[in-house]
């Protein structure tokens, strides 16, 4: 929090940036009716599709638009079955080149067979290896069988990471706080834990607008003595509109709620990239109080300094043109519409 016009850099505690061109996209065979059939007939449509050249302008696109809402650190969770191999670091470099941080990791999943399963904890460990910052990705227990998640919670603890997991996101993920009682550790990221029925150990992505998008419920992630962050789950990374919106949902669950909370869950971000507390953001708007800033439209940032450099200048990133971003953007999106 500040008095003034300036903040830290703001954290996005879990995005999927290679749904930054899923935006418009063609309408699905049917209708999805439920969270499964949204997984089954959007985004594992729309993941098995892509190649490395769509994944890199879909990322560049969403760090883009992140710097220009004041987020210096990006924690991804990448899928792309088709396409897994050096997929990390082509999200990577899309960071570095607009001059925001990244936190990386690969879905390991069985829902692509045994193959793509290994291939995944590969790209996770070839990554991390290389000195890569991140985490080993896991789906969802769901998608998972026992020895799947022992190889993921496994390889995490031989090199030193945490695991990146979506948990009880939906009803269909249910049986995820019994399975991962015994493994969770501290330097875990449990996304959603929406229909969590036990604590466990790790940091929680808390991501409202999300969770309502897909009708999953409100999380109510100040049941738990975890540490809370803010995630947009791949809707963009406007962390000041998500901490709006995290606010609004706990002040309809409780009416004593106040902005003070949500904005300590903003702030939760710190906790998996510290490095973003000593970037800098100076905003349209003072002071950038929570009670302000949860009813106030509008606020932007005008400058933003990250590790020392100035990547956001009036307004307007300094590394890369975005119009030529929103260009090429929109013709990867083009070819990646033509194939669903
Ligand atoms: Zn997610």
């Amino acid at each position: 929090m500040s008095s003034g016009s300036e903040t830290p850099g703001l954290v996005c505690a879990h995005h999927h940036l290679y749904s930054t061109l899923a935006r418009g996209m063609p309408a699905p065979p049917r209708v999805p009716h439920d969270f499964a059939s949204i997984l089954e007939l959007v985004w594992w449509r729309l993941d098995r599709a892509l190649d490395l050249e769509m994944i890199r302008w879909s990322a560049m696109l969403g760090a883009l638009e992140a710097l220009e809402r004041g987020t210096t650190a990006i924690v991804d969770h990448h899928a792309s079955p088709n396409a897994i191999e050096g997929s990390l670091d082509v999200i990577a470099e899309a960071c570095q080149a607009v001059g925001v941080r990244s936190s990386c990791c690969y879905e390991v999943t069985d829902r692509n067979g045994a193959t793509g399963m290994r291939a995944g904890l590969a790209e996770n460990e070839r990554f991390l290896k290389s000195g890569g910052k991140g985490f080993v990705g896991a789906h969802a227990c769901f998608t998972l069988s026992e020895a799947s998640l022992e190889a993921v919670a496994g390889l995490a603890s031989d090199l030193g990471a945490g695991v990146h997991i979506h948990v009880c996101e939906g009803n269909l993920d249910d049986g995820a706080g019994a399975r991962l009682e015994s493994l969770a550790r501290d330097n875990w990221l449990l996304a959603h834990c929406v229909h969590l029925d036990r604590p466990l150990r790790g940091t929680i992505a808390h991501n409202p607008r999300s969770n309502m998008n897909n009708a999953v419920g409100y999380a109510r992630p100040a049941r738990w003595h975890n540490t809370v962050a803010l995630g947009s789950d791949g809707i963009g990374a406007d962390m000041l509109e998500e901490f709006r919106i995290a606010y609004a949902r706990h002040r309809e669950d409780d009416v004593t709620a106040t902005p003070l909370s949500a904005w300590s869950w903003l702030e939760g971000g710190y906790a998996l990239v510290p490095e973003a507390r000593t970037d800098t953001v100076t905003w349209s708007y003072e002071p950038l109080d929570p009670w302000h800033l949860a009813f106030t439209p509008g606020v932007r940032p005008l400058e933003v300094v990250v590790d020392g450099e100035v990547v956001l200048r009036d307004g307007l990133p300094t590394r890369v043109d975005p119009l030529e971003v929103r260009t090429r953007a929109r013709e990867q999106a083009a070819r990646l519409f033509a194939l669903l």
